[in-house]
């Protein structure tokens, strides 16, 4: 007996601080939602030495009267739920009535708060858990939290923090959450007395991105579709297809305007984007789910970062289809965009000398190579027809003769230019290092990597041939066998009928032994019992969700890499012509399978910005 006590509240709130208040910017994040669950239209933000020193939140918002901001730093106080059906439903950030007493227990906390129409406001003051100061206060309406010292009196905590940098960028990560989650909310930053930001309030989100990241990122995404579903609203930017980041700090997913993290939804994006999206990189989303607050429980984790759908499946679904819509939809635009006339003053070319590349001098003729010997997969004369038509429109434009310069014959032919340049869509005017193709299109200047290029024409070519008649197979000259361990085989013989799909001939040959007598013919396959163990690697890594027609995308994405032209393969100006055309017409043109980039446009205005024409 004697052997159990009641801990007190100090001791029981910074247990509770240990869940609730990690770091810093855990603090950042509990007093900002307090602020927004105020109704808040501004939020200054202020930091010293990573908020270790100093973390200072200041609203405008509703405001405290005397007894609520006592009671506001008691355990489980809380203005947000009454009944434990509230939390069926909670429509507010906060709820627990945690935060407040956690980081006062840990920190040498200040609180002034002011009521609109009151006529004083109050101060608190408590250090570490214990109430020091309580008195009137006159700051303006709205409240004001100051916490100095964290984890000054829990020295264990203190060590478990990274560097000040370190610190103030998981705070400053916090605040952009914030910000690009609430953009009718004014927010600013100010991390050691200099100010990072100052965001007006705004009523649209791409506003808030571009106040935020700036413009160019504005330009490179893609608005969200929208989704079939009347339960589920999928609203906000992601990437286009090639735009991608090497951390997840552009990978912001907000679900009822809170900011969580969800492998979940993070896995379902990643689905949506498949090829366009590099292995390994991060896709950049301002990803907003809403959906009926009684369908998702967000009292699963002490800090509230994680959340639990009802129905997982059905979320996970209408996510993925989104994705693919709006990539889908934005391949469109951009296509279109893409094949605007070029403008017409510059295909004239009454005064300027033309420096663009003739046909004929593309490339050395002794050193090119035909691009249909480089994959022998390429379709063959699948658009051989519109490469001539290319060449012959670009003939055309050349022999235009010198106009008279009265104007309406100078308008009917800017006309008949128009009509041409319309059908000609771009202009091919060199390649550069041997691997960059320059052009010129409507919006200024498009470099294409004809590697990538390729590879993303020889993917859709094929995979387009894998839907259609399935995978074409060759024969091994020499059958072969091969053992696996058990609980491969078992995994084989569950699975032959999609790998055979794949264009894999296999069948069984005894306990754990299979026989191997065909491969896919666009694979280089040498050692074909290698190639299966490889194969059966990545198709178990990539999980049972996976569909056949997927996993043979992979090994496509895969191969093609090697069919692909090279960098330093010169190409025909034809085959560079016929290049650009088949990219165009791919679903996706702008990544190659493996997500990276294809093209890049170099606008007008960044051109004329670079050579200080326009500021
Ligand atoms: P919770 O947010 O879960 O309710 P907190 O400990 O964060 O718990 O806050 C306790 C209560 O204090 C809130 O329910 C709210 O009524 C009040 N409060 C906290 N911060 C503010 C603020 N910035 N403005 C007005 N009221 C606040
Ligand atoms: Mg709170």
């Amino acid at each position: 007996m004697g052997q159990i006590r009641l801990l007190s509240e100090t001791v029981a709130s910074q247990v509770a601080a240990g869940e609730v208040v990690e770091r810093p910017a855990s603090v950042v994040k509990e007093l900002i939602e307090n602020s927004i669950d105020a109704g808040a239209r501004k939020i200054d933000v202020m930091i010293r030495r990573g908020g270790i020193s100093l973390v200072r939140v200041i609203d405008d918002g509703c405001g405290m009267d005397r007894d609520d901001a006592l009671l506001s730093l008691e355990r489980h106080a809380t203005s947000k739920i009454r009944t434990a059906a509230d939390l069926e439903a909670v429509a507010t950030f906060g709820f627990r009535g945690e935060a407040l007493p956690s980081i006062a227990s840990v920190s040498r906390f200040r609180l002034t708060t002011r009521e609109a129409h009151a006529l004083a406001g109050t101060e608190i003051i408590v250090n570490g858990g214990k109430l020091d100061v309580v008195r009137d206060g006159g700051e303006a309406p709205g409240t004001q939290v100051e916490v100095r010292s964290l984890f000054y009196n829990l020295p264990a905590r203190r060590k478990f923090l990274r560097s000040e940098n370190t610190e103030s960028r998981n705070i400053e990560h916090q605040v952009h959450l914030q910000a690009i989650g609430h953009p009718q909310i004014g927010f600013s930053f100010l991390r050691d007395d200099r100010v990072l930001f100052q965001l007006p309030a705004t009523a649209t989100l791409s506003y808030r991105i571009r106040d935020l990241f700036g413009v160019e990122l504005l330009q490179r995404l893609v608005e969200l579709a929208g989704t079939a579903s009347p339960k589920i609203r999928i609203s906000g930017f992601i990437g286009q297809a090639g735009l991608s980041r090497q951390t997840r700090t552009q990978q912001l997913v907000f679900v009822n305007g809170r900011a969580i993290e969800s492998s979940l939804i993070t896995g379902a994006i990643r689905e949506g984007y498949h090829t366009a999206l590099m292995k390994g990189q991060y896709p950049v989303t301002f990803f907003f789910l809403e959906l009926d607050p009684a369908s998702v429980d967000v009292n699963v984790h002490p800090a509230k970062r994680e959340v639990r759908f009802r129905d997982p499946t059905g979320v996970r679904e209408a996510i993925v289809q989104c994705i693919q819509q709006t990539l889908e939809a934005g391949r469109v635009a951009w296509q279109e965009k893409f094949r605007a006339p070029v403008s017409v003053p510059t295909v004239v070319g009454k005064t300027a000398p033309d420096l663009r590349l003739r046909p004929e001098e593309s490339a050395p003729k002794e050193s090119h190579r035909e691009l249909s010997h480089l994959g022998s997969a390429v379709a063959a004369g699948a658009s051989a027809s519109s490469a001539a038509l290319g060449m012959e429109i670009v003939g055309q434009a050349r022999r235009l003769p010198a106009l008279p310069a009265d104007s309406a014959s100078e308008a009917l032919a800017v006309q008949q230019q128009a009509g041409r340049a319309a059908q000609q869509q771009f202009q091919i005017i060199g390649v550069l290092s041997k691997l960059y193709v320059l052009m010129e299109n409507a919006d200024g200047l498009v470099l294409v990597d004809q590697h990538a290029a390729h590879e993303r024409v020889l993917f859709e070519e094929l995979r387009r041939r894998m839907e259609e008649q399935g995978v074409p197979t060759q024969k091994l000259l020499l059958p072969q066998t091969f053992d696996v361990p058990p609980r491969d085989a078992d995994w084989i013989e569950r699975n032959l009928s999609i790998l055979q799909k794949m264009g894999i001939g296999i069948e069984s040959f005894g306990p754990d032994t299979f026989k191997i007598d065909s491969v896919p013919s666009f694979l280089d396959v040498s050692d074909p019992a290698q190639f299966m163990r490889k194969v059966i690697d990545d198709l178990k890594s990539a999980g049972n969700s996976t569909s056949a027609m997927r996993l043979g995308e992979e090994m496509i994405a895969k191969s093609v890499c090697r069919h692909a032209v090279k960098a330093n393969d010169p190409l025909r100006y034809l085959e560079v012509e016929k290049l650009i055309r088949d990219l165009l017409d791919c679903d996706l043109p702008y990544c190659c399978p493996h997500g990276r980039p294809t093209m890049i446009q170099i606008s007008h205005a960044e051109l004329e910005k670079k050579f200080g024409r326009k500021v």
